[in-house]
């Protein structure tokens, strides 16, 4: 049995909002809204390409606004989605939708139909940096939308972004500080990308918004990543998905198709750093990792290797099988 989950986008055409990284507006008459059928087909297709583990698989409609939509219209697509959890094929659905659309009526809602995880785009928790970007939602919202998921037994998921118009890196990690205190299950982080059509792309024409650079962003989300970790909280996604929308529009910010890696690498960058701080830079070193680890500690394209030389330090990385990640020896050569 393998992992097979079904992944269905819902746009949300009637969205009053106008989040100044969005081009929703603009994609949403090129995307096929799903509907029961398509739903049904979706998880056939999941059950049927050698059957989905039903502890590990889910049924995923993403988006951002699910519970923004026509509720009778959730409720048809919640109802296909649902007689394949009956059927015990999934663990159960995740949605994600937005902070102030969450209520005890919809919470209800999503339960009675096999919903067990709801992602709530934060993006923010402060509110300069949320009215900036027309968010239409408050850092409170998040708060309170996050006890009631908490509340009604649901896993709750997080999303925020770096690098949007009015932040800087303190909000941001005044942000991820602010999520730590609402102890999610999960968090997805995504550096701001400038999209074509977007208030931001129009901002950054006029020079009012400067984007971040990816290695603006890839220190940043490596000290983010650090402190989810440190909280025991899961950091699932870090970074825009590759395709699709991204490599349409893109045209400007942090992205990168293997971000997270850079971001990993960068930790085990610091790391070394940390150790090889006052060492004598006329002798050569041996920095040991574990066996898993070596291929960050290096770097993509040897970064690290390239770093720690411009640093003034020759060193050799090695893997040691008796060392965990991020454990590191450091040795004279
Ligand atoms: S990101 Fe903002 S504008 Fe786009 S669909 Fe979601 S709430 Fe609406």
């Amino acid at each position: 049995m393998k992992h097979a989950n079904v992944a269905l986008f819902v746009p949300h055409e009637g969205c009053p909002h106008c989040c100044s990284f969005c081009n929703q507006r603009t994609i949403s008459g090129a995307v096929d809204k799903p509907d029961p059928k398509s739903v049904e087909s979706a998880c056939e297709i999941a059950v049927k390409s050698g059957g989905a583990d039903p502890k590990n698989s889910e049924i995923a409609f993403f988006g951002g606004s699910f519970t923004a939509i026509d509720e009778e219209y959730m409720i048809s697509l919640l109802e296909s989605a649902k007689r394949y959890i009956d059927k015990k094929y999934f663990k159960g659905i995740r949605i994600s939708t937005r902070p102030d659309c969450i209520d005890r009526h919809k919470l209800e809602i999503l339960k009675r139909y096999g919903v067990t995880s709801i992602e709530l785009g934060a993006q923010s928790m402060d509110d300069g940096v949320l009215e900036l970007n027309n968010r239409g939602h408050s850092a409170q919202d998040v708060r309170d939308a996050s006890g009631l998921i908490k509340d009604y037994g649901f896993g709750l998921g997080l999303q925020m972004m770096t690098g949007l118009y009015g932040s800087d890196c303190d909000r941001d990690i005044f942000t991820a500080e602010e999520l730590i205190k609402l102890r999610p299950d999960t968090v997805r982080i995504y550096p701001t990308v400038v999209l074509e059509n977007t208030e931001l792309a129009r901002k950054l024409e006029t020079g009012e918004y400067t984007a971040q650079s990816l290695d603006e962003a890839v220190k940043l989300c490596a000290r983010l990543l650090l402190m989810f970790r440190d909280s025991g909280i899961k950091v699932i996604r870090l970074g825009l998905h590759s395709g699709g929308t991204v490599e349409d529009g893109y045209i400007a910010g942090a992205y990168h198709p293997a971000f997270r890696e850079l971001c990993e690498g960068e930790i085990y960058l610091q790391k070394m750093l940390e150790l090889l701080r006052g060492k004598d830079r006329s002798r050569q070193y041996i920095i040991e990792v574990g066996k898993k680890s070596l291929s960050k500690a290096i770097g993509q394209s040897k970064r690290n290797e390239k770093a720690l030389k411009k640093a003034g330090f020759y060193c050799k990385i090695k893997s040691n099988d008796f060392l965990d990640e991020y454990e590191m020896n450091v040795k004279e050569l």
